[in-house]
């Protein structure tokens, strides 16, 4: 029997002006896993990102959602309908909303803004708001204006926006950028907590984090998979160790935290 995939990319190819950004990728993601990409910067991961979402057409090759949707046939608005959000590197929230609001604005089956607003809460929706604030370590900032957040706690609202959307599958792009250790050890916690509940592809380059979170790793290098393990095998790999950890060994290879917990 194959093997079922929820997304599954496979000799996907991507010109832009004579510049191979995508190469032959293959990518084969498990219902419910969290995956790591890693890899130098213009390797290609956002705009991986960019092909699994419609917002860039791959030239050749296959981008599968399950087992029989075609997403190089869809646009960006029906991929995310189906199930597939993603959190961009710099959060966009409503500043001038609460928090709160935020995530109303975001509920499934909200209809935009202006009628988000002047349609009444529903005591399921109040709930489901006060679960997602809750998952996403804000309940007790649920009042106050997104505006006045700090850079952690937006990304983390913007993460219970793509939650209240109940998406199948988030792509996160370095959610780690810009915050403190302390944001980024609950970020990290946020994210194994989801696992499981969603797939989830997160695109970091803090190894710290990615020790902290990763189960299964996949290096790219221009535009194609170079290798995938666990941090341990993808960090003692020659070739990885070659082009992207700078010719040497940054770390001991050591028992993995999150490996070892799991
Ligand atoms: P990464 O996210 O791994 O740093 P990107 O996917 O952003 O890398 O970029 C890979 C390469 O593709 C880069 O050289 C980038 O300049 C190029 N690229 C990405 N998107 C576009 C685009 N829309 N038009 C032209 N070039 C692009
Ligand atoms: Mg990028």
């Amino acid at each position: 029997m194959t093997p079922e995939f929820i997304l599954m990319l496979e000799g996907v190819n991507k010109t832009f002006d004579g510049f191979k950004a995508i190469n032959d990728l293959n990518l084969y993601l498990d219902k419910g896993e969290l995956r790591v990409v890693i890899g130098p910067n213009g390797a290609g991961k956002s705009t991986m990102l960019d092909i699994i979402t419609g917002r860039t057409r791959p030239d050749t090759g296959k981008v599968e959602f399950g087992k029989d949707t075609d997403l190089t046939r869809l646009n960006e608005y029906q991929i995310n309908r189906l199930g597939i959000g993603r959190k961009f590197q710099t959060p966009s929230v409503y500043t001038d909303h609460t928090v709160f609001e935020n995530i109303w604005l975001s509920l499934e089956g909200s209809r935009g803004l202006w009628q988000a607003l002047v349609s009444r809460l529903t005591t399921s929706q109040r709930d489901r708001i006060h679960e997602v604030l809750q998952t996403v370590g804000l309940a007790a900032r649920a009042d106050v204006k997104a505006g006045s957040l700090s850079h952690g706690q937006k990304q983390w609202l913007e993460i219970g926006m793509l939650l209240a959307q109940n998406p199948k599958v988030l792509l996160v792009d370095e959610p780690a950028a810009g915050m403190t250790d302390e944001e980024t050890a609950k970020t990290g916690e946020l994210l194994i907590g989801l696992a499981g509940k969603h797939t989830i592809v997160v695109i970091e380059h803090d190894m710290v984090f990615v020790r902290q979170i990763a189960r299964k790793v996949t290096v790219l290098h221009q535009g194609h998979v170079l290798c995938e393990g666990t941090v341990d095998q993808v960090q003692n790999d020659e070739r990885v160790i070659e082009v992207y950890l700078g010719r040497k060994k940054k770390e001991k290879p050591g028992p993995t935290p999150a490996l070892a917990a799991h």
